[in-house]
């Protein structure tokens, strides 16, 4: 009846009922099929559960809010049907109003729980997200940081191997300019030794050898001298004569064996490029020449032909012929002290070398002679540097000749055959 009255009332109210049962069972059953949006539960009913363990199933399995409805209010059965939270508990006999408010508070209180929910729900997944997300990016920062320890590793190999392939090239360009270098000091030591080492073997070996026959041709003359001066035998004096002509004649071939070296055959002829020797001998003498505040310069002909001959023999020539004008310009005062090289090439397909010198040129009388051996004006010369030169460029199907130049110093002009007229 109590039911029946409910229902009338509810939908005064304005709501619809979905079932009235009178179990517990066939209530779970209705509202598995009608999912009602409230349930007015009595605390007594037919069959084996009460409300309040009906109650309990539904809170369990659905979301929906329950009212109890009782004549009993003993402590005992309120607190167990405290503990499944229900929205409402009304008192038999329920007036309408009451009812109404119960209703009405349940279903607000129902949505705005299932609102918070639903939020709580959102916040949650949004927090999941958001974590997951957080996950994501620590995950990527630590691939990141990986992959630039990983980078850093690989840029600092590569710069190591970068800087050690540097200090390799500069290593070995250093060590090309040191091997330029020694191979230029050695070169300029060779050529210096060659033209020292024949000067002073000459000298040395011709001191040495012509020392024995002179000794020889003195001690004999002496002997000759003193026997003239008392009572002599003729035969005595003409083998005293005899020995000497003799030592003579040694001392002679002496000075033909060591000027033997510089005759044809033992010529080591190739195609030379006269500009070339000059700039060689150039390069040798520029320290001496700047130390002595000597200016050298060279003024060489283009498209010269080639000529042939011994490089070391021509250097010689030029060296000792450079060498002289710079013995020669010394005395004067430093801004006059000029020395000039040219290299000409003539109509018969000759080349010229012209060294000439601002010194006080050559004294009339020594012009004819400076070409012997042995001639010199010199406290420590030799005067064997110009007879050798000459016997060079003979050799070589050349000449030398030496003039005085009328605005002063001296000339040495150097004509050599073209290789290929
Ligand atoms: P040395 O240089 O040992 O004297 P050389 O045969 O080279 O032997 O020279 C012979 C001489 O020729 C020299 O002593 C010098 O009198 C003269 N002479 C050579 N070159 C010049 C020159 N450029 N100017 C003036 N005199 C020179």
């Amino acid at each position: 009846m109590l039911a029946l009255q409910l229902k009338h009332d509810l939908e005064h109210i304005g709501h619809s009922v979905a079932g009235i049962y009178a179990s517990g069972e066939e209530a779970l059953g209705g509202i598995e099929t009608a999912r009602p949006d409230l349930v007015l539960m009595d605390i007594k009913l037919q069959g084996e559960m009460d409300g309040i363990e009906t109650a309990d199933r539904i809170n369990r399995q659905y979301d929906i809010p329950v009212i109890y409805m009782t004549a009993h209010s003993e402590e005992s059965t309120i607190e167990r049907a405290k503990m499944t939270g229900p929205y409402g508990y009304l008192l038999k006999p329920v007036n309408v109003k009451e009812l109404q408010i119960a209703v009405e508070v349940s279903l607000y209180k129902s949505k705005s729980d299932k609102e918070k929910a639903q939020l709580t729900q959102e916040l949650r997944s949004a927090l999941e997200k958001n974590r997951e997300a957080e996950e994501a990016l620590r995950k990527t920062n630590e691939d990141l940081e990986y992959r630039v320890v990983e980078r850093t590793k690989e840029l600092d190999t590569v710069n190591k191997e970068l800087k050690a392939k540097i200090m390799e090239i500069i290593r070995n360009e250093e060590e090309r300019k040191l091997a330029e270098q020694e191979a230029e000091n050695m070169r300029q030591a060779i050529a210096h030794m060659s033209r020292v080492s024949t000067l002073s073997e000459l000298a040395t070996s011709l001191a040495h050898e012509l020392n024995q026959p002179l000794t020889a041709i003195m001690t004999n003359s002496s002997a000759a001298l003193r026997m003239l001066s008392g009572k002599f035998d003729p035969e005595e004096i003409r083998e005293i004569l005899e020995d000497i002509i003799a030592d003579d004649k040694r001392a002679a071939k002496m000075i033909r064996r060591i000027r033997e070296p510089l005759k044809k055959d033992t010529l080591e002829p190739r195609s030379l490029a006269v500009n070339d020797l000059v700039r060689d001998i150039h390069r040798l003498v520029r320290n001496d020449a700047l130390l002595a505040r000597v200016s050298i310069e060279l003024k060489l002909a283009d498209a010269l032909p080639a000529i042939r001959g011994d490089r070391i023999q021509l250097q010689q020539v030029l060296l000792n012929l450079v060498i002289n004008a710079l013995d020669a310009v010394k005395g004067s005062a430093s801004d006059l002290r000029r020395i000039q090289i040219n290299t000409t090439s003539g109509r018969d397909g000759s080349v010229a070398v012209e060294v000439s010198d601002s010194g006080p040129g050559i004294p009339e009388t020594s012009l004819c002679r400076i070409f012997e051996p042995f001639y010199t004006t010199k406290t420590k010369g030799l005067g064997l540097g110009l007879s050798i030169c000459k016997t060079i460029i003979e050799t070589h199907r050349g000449s030398i000749l030496a003039e005085n130049r009328p605005e002063g110093g001296a000339r040495f002009v150097i004509v050599l055959p073209a290789e290929n007229p």
